[in-house]
């Protein structure tokens, strides 16, 4: 069989395993959000079964039930291996619950006081990257390429260099890329960071994270920036947490070229518009808003993390209702602070005080017939998400640190032809895109008070202004936007990616 000419490297399988007559049936991710639908969507500009995912899958050798460590999977996306990984439960606590998130995850998203490194077990972050290596070298061809997703792989380029030196290697953050000031925290600095000039590629959402990353392997790594671009406008909004005019575009480190990418993922707004105009959406927005009974609805959407500034938007509704008592029993705040999966104590402490939090403001200021603020720990379904944005009339998205947020250009896809408006942190990746939106400091109660008055106040001719400009921004980088730029920079790397297959062919 022939190898792989694009291997896909994340540490999640692309397919849900449904148990049926006692068998396995492997079947599409039900949720039609997040990014695994645009990874797998590669495949189809490469020839039919040259396409290969890795990820891991949780295997006790004790227990002794094995699976199929490959498996061949047929969708829209023509045909295409998984390869799952055997990882123990012991493994996966140690390299992705304790080294990824609670060491990397904050040094990540500058917040070195969060940063935990007594539990940190190296050898086993650098074994199971060793093993995604060894795993991802098995598939591909020789002059393939292999795409590696997000820091818990920071590893996993080193070694596949080693396994094939003729390979393409790119690499994709979906996280920020902190300054060096911060990065430089990390013990594993310089290992991290020479495995990553082993790439021929290294991405990131916006310009400043590449910047941060450049200047890094400058100087740990003593690699030379030598090419910059200035960057498009679509991407420097003046005089913002997060504006650069400029941005490298390849560094050189001795004699070996890595291509600096800049690419902010996009969303499928005509996908989120196709989902809000089905008879059960618009029955959904119906019952929804006759609920609301001409109150206002916020909506603030996330995971439970630090980092998400839930309780920074807790905190400024809360003042709201203080400053503006005239608006007790007429506004809702709806919170989604996704509980994490597994129970790392940092999260845990956070929902604590989400969930305190909540209490304290319905305890001060509900009614009978009225509470201020409902809180979901569970994931509201997308589809129905999606229903919840279009009827809000203020999408609050205030993370201290994020490396894009899909949540606002969510939120601002399902309000076409409306009058949302979407309160936006500077620090969230999305912000250099969107300088329509009301952007806010987290960091400052003024700017929080300020943002919110000004959107409940603000009126309906300016929000439907911004509002079409937003949407124009977030149709024009659109996800296939994304994938289209993702695939040109891939196939000027040294060699030419394989032709893609014309429908005739
Ligand atoms: N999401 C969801 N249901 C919820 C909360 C969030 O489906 O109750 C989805 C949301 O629509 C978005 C994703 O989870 O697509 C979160 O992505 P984002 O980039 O905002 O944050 P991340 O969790 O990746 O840091």
């Amino acid at each position: 069989m022939k190898k792989s000419s694009l291997a896909i490297v994340y540490h999640r399988q692309p397919y849900e395993e449904v148990a049926v007559d006692g068998g396995v049936e492997f079947r599409p991710n039900r949720s039609p959000n997040g990014i695994v639908p645009t990874l797998k969507s590669l495949f189809n500009g490469i020839e039919a079964g040259r396409g290969a995912w890795i990820a891991w899958k949780i295997f006790e050798p004790s227990v002794g039930v094995d699976f199929d460590r490959v498996v061949h999977i047929n969708d829209v996306n023509g045909g295409f291996t998984v390869s799952r990984l055997p990882l123990t439960a012991d493994q996966v606590e140690s390299f992705y619950h304790v080294t990824s998130k609670e060491a990397l995850w904050p040094i990540l998203h500058s917040f070195p006081q969060a940063f935990q490194y007594d539990n940190v077990d190296w050898e086993t972050f650098r074994e199971v990257n060793r093993l995604f290596a060894e795993a991802t070298a098995e598939q591909l061809a020789d002059d393939g390429v292999a795409w590696i997703h997000d820091y818990n792989l920071w590893l996993v380029p080193g070694f596949l260099r080693e396994l094939k030196p003729d390979a393409r290697i790119a690499f994709f953050h979906h996280t920020p890329f902190p300054a060096a000031d911060v990065f430089n925290i990390l013990p594993w600095r310089k290992e991290i960071m020479e495995s990553l000039l082993a790439c021929d590629q290294v991405g990131f959402h916006i310009p400043r994270y590449t910047k941060n990353f450049a200047e890094a392997a400058q100087a740990l790594c003593g690699a030379m920036i030598d090419q910059t671009a200035r960057v498009s406008e679509a991407l420097s909004p003046i005089g913002q947490a997060l504006s650069e005019p400029e941005v490298p575009t390849r560094l050189d480190h001795g004699g070996h070229q890595v291509h600096l990418s800049t690419a902010p993922v996009g969303t499928d707004p005509n996908g989120i518009q196709r989902v809000l105009e089905t008879p059960e959406s618009e029955d959904l927005q119906r019952r929804l808003v006759e609920e609301m009974g001409g109150r206002r609805l916020m909506v603030a959407v996330g995971r439970t993390d630090y980092t998400k500034g839930m309780i920074e938007s807790l905190l400024a509704f809360e003042r709201l209702l203080e400053r503006r008592p005239e608006l007790i029993g007429e506004i809702k705040l709806l919170v989604t602070s996704v509980r994490a999966a597994s129970t790392m104590t940092v999260y845990e402490t956070t929902q604590r005080e989400i969930e305190a939090l909540v209490g304290r403001i319905n305890g001060r200021f509900s009614r009978f017939e009225w509470t201020p603020v409902v809180l979901f720990s569970q994931a509201i379904p997308f589809e129905q998400l999606l229903a919840h944005y279009r009827v809000a009339d203020i999408c609050l998205t205030t993370p201290l640190r994020d490396g894009l947020n899909l949540v606002a250009k969510e939120y601002i896809a399902a309000n076409f032809g409306r009058t949302g408006v979407l309160v936006l942190s500077e620090f969230a990746g999305c912000a250099v895109e969107l300088p329509d939106a009301l952007l806010i400091n987290p960091n400052s109660h003024r700017s929080m008070d300020k943002a919110l008055d000004r959107a409940l106040d603000m009126s309906v001719d300016e929000a439907r202004e911004r509002m079409v400009k937003m949407n124009k921004v977030i149709h024009d980088a659109d996800v296939n936007h994304w994938r289209e730029q993702i695939l040109r920079e891939f196939a000027r790397l040294r060699r030419p990616m394989p032709r893609p297959l014309a429908a005739s062919e």
